[in-house]
């Protein structure tokens, strides 16, 4: 056997996988097609949160999973994710009025382990005006709370180094090919430039993110797959001065969440859910969207330019249930149905560090015994 664990797909989720894998010993592989965060990892709206709308679908245990984890990233990583002001102003067409917000605000500090980082309090009016060009005009209110921001893509970087300096190899670019499942373990095939190449594997994960069924489909024999819908998130970058923090608003034209938010010296908008079909590596912002942003930020910052200097699309993966696209679970969803391979479908930025513990318990079964792994937990991201 080659390997331990070989992982497809170098995103947040994968190189998640990799760092819990080699800090338990494990011989560790990762092949990434194009560069470690290629995809919608570095496409996210680069959030290390709860998740605050998550309470009105009623997804308590992801929203206090994913505080947990902030709490423990704003720790290791305290260069790579900050806390920073949030800012939800409430005019007389918000879509939550002050008392609804309140009662959201309180269930997520209570969520939080209401410790100082989940307070939140009321803008005093004297103060509006210092709010980065806010529409004054019929404002009510401004509550404020904290959450983290983070790089996407720098993250996802740093927790691979940290899988490679606990002994996980890379290989990039590096594209999975196929793979035949045996009761030991699977021969996965992959090409590397012209060169195909043929290892062995006790176990395979399935972290390819959006081309997750295309992954699935080189598999031998057919694993199930769990039906999922493509969900594109459009952001854009306008050449405004950042704002001091992040403002939640919600769009005049349809009430959806839309953030504002500081990025690289510049002003962050997004983001649309957009139903998507087709090849992965396509999407890409519609006029349509941009406009749509460009539209929201404008009502609520009058004086804005709004000139887009870059736009960029990331994929949702949400697997199908009861509730409506928008209100479907966003944590992750792990199948290993079939023996030796294990498949990721969707989840959170914030909760790689969880997920990626998930996955190594579910593995156990088909790994040796190891008596002590790192926690991940305590590992600094650099
Ligand atoms: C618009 C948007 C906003 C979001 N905002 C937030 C947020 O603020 N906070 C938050 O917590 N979460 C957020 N999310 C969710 C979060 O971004 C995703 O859950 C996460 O980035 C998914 O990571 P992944 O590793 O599963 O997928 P990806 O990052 O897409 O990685 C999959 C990788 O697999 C590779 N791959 C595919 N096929 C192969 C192959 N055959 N061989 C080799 N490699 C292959 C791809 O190249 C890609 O790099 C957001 C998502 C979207 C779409």
């Amino acid at each position: 056997m080659d390997y331990d664990v070989l992982i497809v797909g170098g995103g947040i989720q994968g190189a998640g996988v990799a760092q819990a894998a080699a800090a338990c010993g494990y011989r560790t592989l990762l092949l990434e097609q194009r560069e470690l965060a290629a995809a919608t990892s570095s496409c996210s709206s680069k959030l290390i949160h709860g998740g605050l709308r998550y309470l009105e679908s009623g997804q308590f245990a992801l929203v206090r999973k994913s505080l947990k984890e902030r709490r423990i990233l704003l720790k290791i990583a305290p260069t790579l994710v900050r806390l920073i002001p949030f800012y939800i102003p409430v005019y007389p067409h918000s879509k939550r009025g002050p008392w609804t917000l309140r009662l959201g605000l309180s269930l997520y500090a209570l969520l939080g382990g209401l410790d100082r980082q989940g307070r939140f309090s009321r803008v005093p009016r004297a103060q509006w005006s210092q709010l980065d060009g806010l529409q004054q005009q019929d404002l009510r209110t401004v509550f404020c709370y904290q959450d983290a921001q983070t790089d996407d893509a720098a993250l996802t970087r740093a927790v691979m180094a940290s899988a490679q300096t606990l002994g996980a190899q890379l290989q990039c670019p590096a594209r999975f090919v196929s793979a035949d499942l045996d009761t030991e373990g699977a021969t996965i095939r992959y090409r590397l430039g012209e060169q195909l190449y043929t290892i062995r594997s006790r176990v395979l994960v399935n972290a390819a993110g959006p081309w997750v069924a295309h992954v699935l489909s080189g598999v031998q024999p057919a694993p199930r797959r769990q039906a999922f819908d493509l969900v594109q998130g459009t952001h854009i970058v306008v050449a405004d001065s950042p704002p001091t923090g992040v403002y939640y608003v919600s769009a005049p034209q349809d009430g959806r969440a839309v953030f504002v938010m500081p990025w690289h010296g510049q002003t962050l908008i997004g983001t649309t859910e957009t139903p998507y079909q087709g090849d992965p590596a396509q999407a890409a912002p519609l006029d349509s969207e941009i406009a749509y942003l460009q539209q929201v930020y404008r009502h609520y910052f009058p004086a804005a330019q709004a000139r887009v200097v870059e736009s960029f699309a990331g994929l949702r993966v949400l697997p199908q249930g009861d509730s409506s696209l928008f209100d479907r679970p966003r944590d992750t969803l792990i199948d290993a149905s079939l023996p030796r391979l294990l498949t990721l479908y969707g989840g959170k930025l914030t909760g790689y560090r969880a997920t990626a513990q998930e996955v190594m318990q579910t593995l156990r079964r088909w790994l040796p015994e190891r008596a002590r792994c790192l926690d991940t937990a305590q590992l600094p991201l650099k």
